[in-house]
């Protein structure tokens, strides 16, 4: 069988294709495999979570719980384990492997897939069915390979330069999938040229996002940190919160600087304050629950009702107003893909075209950020690579 795409889903494919007894060519259109499992985690692979549930994806959730199912987290740290990975858990939640190198989870996978034949600079250009008994004409630039099976893990759109620059999606609808719109996910987001948050470059605040609708309704809402660059806000909770604001277009992002607190009791604490001592500002008011950098040194009971209800309004509701966000170059990942109801999820096979199976970040999946996006990867790769070999009357 040939396994078109050599990420994390495809190498979990191609490992156990080939540990239930196929001969699996890997075909990868870039020069080393990997790229993006070595740049994850800011080079130290965040391989999964401790605790992983549908609810931390994005697409059809059912759908999503069934995979997971096949190979939940415990699975995922015994099998990294048993291919000479161990994994620690950090206080976030987060499990990465206790080297702190990306490398070793790469090295262990390539290890665990040598009996692949892996090809790299083998970028697929074409993929024709030819009914169940022929299987397919793999066409690369080196020219067709014939294959009875093919699994197709070639990931979404995201960080092109590692290889996954969306062409996957032409190679599925050249077969017969759909694919829903695609766009940016777990990405930075950008505010308009010299706009003064720009300033606190460097700054990160804990603060609750919300993305309203036109008609003021909120539509997400996202906690975690958020870091003001020079070009805008980045953190975990602005990549968390990204998609959304993409998804709802129209639409607008706030933050609070303050989670927990709302106008009102803020207004009733700050009034409080300025009562009780008369000379104090919203710095010390605000000291230790905000960086130094953000807080004015406006005295508290100098201000009039309007500017204190700013003061308020921009604690509890700062207005963001992003432009754009940062794009694929800078995305974590893609959300849309492969609808998930093309796909037997017992066995990642496709309902559309027989003999194919698709896994991975191609699929219309997207997870929050700490590991989600790869615990798919590994799991739906894995049965994909499984389920393919079950159903061949031969070994393949
Ligand atoms: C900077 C960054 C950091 C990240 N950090 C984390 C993290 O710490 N934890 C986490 O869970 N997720 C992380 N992610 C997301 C995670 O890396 C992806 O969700 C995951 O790698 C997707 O795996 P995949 O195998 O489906 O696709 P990919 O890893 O994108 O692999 C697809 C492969 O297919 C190949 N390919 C594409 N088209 C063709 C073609 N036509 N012919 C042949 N080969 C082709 C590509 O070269 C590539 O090797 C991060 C992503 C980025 C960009």
């Amino acid at each position: 069988m040939v396994v078109v795409g050599g990420g994390a889903a495809g190498l979990m494919a191609s490992i156990f294709a080939s540990r239930a007894g196929a001969r699996v060519v890997l075909l990868d259109g870039a020069k080393k495999i990997g790229a993006k499992i070595l740049i994850s985690g800011g080079g130290r692979c965040n391989v999964t979570h401790h605790e992983v549930t549908a609810n931390d994806f994005n697409g059809n959730r059912n759908a999503i719980a069934k995979v997971l199912r096949t190979f939940d987290v415990a699975e995922t740290i015994a099998f990294f384990e048993s291919i000479g990975v161990r994994l620690k858990r950090e206080e976030t939640g987060k499990l990465f492997p206790t080297t702190d190198r990306a490398r070793t989870v790469l090295e262990a996978l390539l290890g665990a897939a040598r009996d692949v034949d892996i090809r790299v600079d083998h970028r697929v250009t074409g993929l024709a069915a030819s009914g169940l008994r022929d299987g397919f004409v793999v066409r690369t630039a080196h020219g067709e390979i014939h294959a009875p099976r093919v699994i197709l893990s070639t990931g979404g759109r995201s960080v092109p330069k590692t290889g996954s620059d969306g062409f996957g999606y032409e190679l599925a609808r050249s077969l017969g999938h759909t694919v829903t719109p695609v766009f940016p996910a777990l990405v930075p987001l950008v505010l308009p040229d010299g706009h003064p948050l720009t300033l606190l470059s460097g700054t990160s605040v804990d603060a609750e996002l919300s993305v309203r609708s036109p008609n003021g309704k909120v539509v997400a809402r996202v906690r975690g940190a958020m870091l003001f660059t020079h070009f805008g806000i980045s953190g975990p909770g602005v990549l968390d919160v990204s998609r959304h604001w993409i998804a709802a277009q129209p639409a607008t992002l706030t933050a609070s600087l303050l989670p927990g607190e709302t106008f009102e009791s803020l207004e009733t604490a700050i009034l409080g304050e300025a009562r009780r001592n008369p000379r104090a500002t919203v710095a010390s008011f605000l000291r230790g629950r905000l960086p130094e950098r953000l807080l004015s040194s406006d005295v508290l009971s100098k201000l009039t009702k309007d500017e204190r209800r700013r003061v308020v309004r921009n604690l509890v509701e700062l207005p963001l107003p992003v432009v754009r966000d940062r794009g694929f170059d800078y995305a974590e990942v893609t959300a849309g893909g492969v609808p998930l109801d093309e796909i037997d999820l017992a066995t990642m096979r496709s309902r559309k075209c027989e003999g194919l199976s698709l896994c991975g970040e191609i699929l219309d999946v997207d997870g929050r950020i700490g590991g989600f996006n790869f615990q798919w990867a590994w799991a739906s790769g894995k049965l994909a690579g499984e389920k393919l070999v079950d159903m061949s009357t031969n070994a393949l």
